[in-house]
């Protein structure tokens, strides 16, 4: 008789996968919480907890529902703390006569897993996740001969190919994209909502985790660990999203506030990367409410939202298949400087950044616009070598899982691709800070100075940016203004000569 291994990783809790659809006495699936996998990155305290905490929560649904389960925990003596030498034992030990998996999403653990396949002796088969909405190829196969993969192309696809705010064949509202109304600053703090939580208390993941000496960044209450780790959770936040938050999501949706981590955020990165909800359930859901509740919800909310899922998150999957293993060392700028160490502790004059950061250190949490303009810009204006920047982003949030840290990281925030999924480096003076958010108001350093004593790093840094890449920024259409206006300043020499202060200085900002 057949017995067979079957290997569920902890990104892929997706309980409505075929794979469960009977309960079968020659199969036993296999979890593992492993060293490999807490040390491959110094990860955030609440990342290692939130994994161990869904994926303990996952097996025992599935033991309750009868299917058998062989899970071992971190502590576990039998632990072997890698996935190819655990799988290599428990096949030989147990006689398992077939080995099955679900394709990993990351590169270096889809290697690991073929090759662990090839050493067992005994057939081995990986089968979809079941999750995305498009396979690993698609993206590659839609752009096959272009230069340039432009996710608005990819995006109206997906939206014709799902049939998600379409009227027949055109987009509801007219139009495809209202990012236009997505820029809203955030005037008025009544607006904001609390988060919907789930606490628990997470005291022996915690202690594990200190006896077995998993080093780990980031703060965490164990009396109240907040993000959901079960199915069931994340329906109730994508419920409250749809209640509460979508009314507002697209026009603050680039809004920074030192009032609030979340704004109208969904808080559903976690849940979807870890696969306890799939992306088509959550537009399909949020599309829905929108449906009922039209005279509330303006379309440019909704398709605010739809287009992060639909389109950014399928968008850079592909990429990542597209250009992997080959993106992971890609640094177009050849920047070269290491983080400065208040990336780890908040500690900086810097108030922007020193929010975003404490925020990221208590909650593993930052909106997009944090990521994207406060810490991401910062690291590409100081010229910051982008394996640095990735290590970080890698580490510190608790959705970072690398097919989508690494293509928002090195790609869209440092535009170390030279250009494959951003059309222009994202980077801003203080100006953008200052605009869409309110934490300049309270600064040590004053946004409208470029130079001299308090001026903002960002001014000076921004144009030091354009200025030293000049060579490789210049010729495209979207930045040539940029420098038409930088030849006509002034004092450019003093710019340039206070953003070297800065870049010498940069532990002491
Ligand atoms: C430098 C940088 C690093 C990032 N690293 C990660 C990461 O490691 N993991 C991760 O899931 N997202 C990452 N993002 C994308 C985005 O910032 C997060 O998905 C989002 O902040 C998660 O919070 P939320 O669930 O409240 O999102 P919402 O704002 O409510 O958005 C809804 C959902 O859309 C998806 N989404 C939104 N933007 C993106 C995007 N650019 N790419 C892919 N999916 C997107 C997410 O699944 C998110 O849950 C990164 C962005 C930047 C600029
Ligand atoms: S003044 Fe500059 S450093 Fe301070 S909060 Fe504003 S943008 Fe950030």
């Amino acid at each position: 008789m057949t017995k067979t291994l079957r290997l569920l990783l902890g990104d892929q809790l997706n309980s409505q996968h075929s794979w469960f659809a009977v309960n079968n006495p020659s199969v036993t699936y296999l979890m593992l919480e492993m060293r490999q996998e807490t040390d491959y990155v110094t990860h955030h305290i609440q990342k290692v907890v939130g994994f161990f905490l869904s994926m303990r929560h996952f097996a025992k649904d599935l033991q309750e529902k009868g299917h058998q389960i062989h899970y071992l925990t971190l502590d576990d003596p039998k632990n072997l703390q890698d996935l190819s030498a655990q799988v290599q034992q428990l096949v030989k030990t147990e006689g398992f006569t077939r080995f099955e998996y679900q394709f990993p999403d990351e590169y270096r653990l889809d290697q690991q897993l073929k090759e662990c396949g090839e050493t067992l002796g005994i057939p081995y088969e990986a089968v979809d996740t079941e999750h995305f909405l498009t396979s690993r190829g698609y993206l590659q196969q839609l752009f096959e001969g272009k230069k340039t993969y432009l996710m608005e192309t990819f995006y109206r696809e997906m939206r014709k190919k799902y049939a998600v705010l379409m009227d027949g064949k055109d987009p509801v509202g007219g139009q495809w994209n209202f990012d236009e109304d997505n820029r809203k600053a955030l005037k008025d703090r009544t607006l904001l909502k609390k988060p919907r939580v789930h606490p628990k208390q997470v005291n022996h993941i915690t202690q594990m985790l200190e006896t077995s000496g998993v080093n780990c960044i980031g703060n965490i209450d164990p009396a109240h660990f907040n993000w959901p780790t079960s199915r069931e959770e994340s329906l109730e936040v994508l419920q409250y999203f749809c209640e509460e938050l979508l009314v507002h999501f697209g026009a603050y949706q680039d809004a920074l506030t030192t009032w609030d981590p979340y704004l109208f955020h969904s808080r559903l990165s976690f849940s979807l990367n870890s696969k306890m909800i799939s992306p088509l359930e959550v537009v399909q859901t949020v599309e829905a409410y929108w449906a009922r509740h039209q005279d509330q919800i303006g379309i440019a909310q909704v398709e605010g939202f739809v287009r992060q899922i639909l389109g950014w998150r399928e968008y850079m999957r592909g990429i990542y298949w597209a250009k992997m293993p080959e993106f992971a060392q890609l640094n177009y700028f050849r920047h070269e400087r290491k983080l400065p160490n208040w990336f780890w502790t908040g500690k900086t004059k810097m108030n922007c950044l020193s929010q975003s950061i404490q925020q990221s250190l208590d909650l593993a949490y930052a909106h997009h616009i944090q990521r994207l303009m406060v810490t991401g810009n910062f690291a590409l204006l100081a010229g910051i070598h982008p394996d640095e920047v990735d290590r970080w982003y890698l580490g510190i949030y608790i959705d970072a899982i690398e097919w989508v840290e690494i293509t928002n990281t090195r790609g869209m925030s440092q535009f170390a691709d030279g250009g494959i999924v951003g059309t222009k480096p994202y980077v801003s003076s203080a100006n953008y800070i200052k605009k869409q958010g309110n934490s300049c108001s309270s600064c040590a350093y004053q946004a409208e100075k470029k130079t001299g004593e308090g001026s903002c790093p960002f001014n000076s840094l921004y144009w030091h940016f354009h200025a030293r890449n000049r060579e490789m920024l210049e010729k495209n259409p979207r930045i040539g203004m940029v420098y038409r206006t930088w030849d006509k300043m002034g004092n450019r020499q003093e710019i340039l000569d206070q953003a070297d202060y800065y870049l010498a200085h940069l532990e002491e900002l």
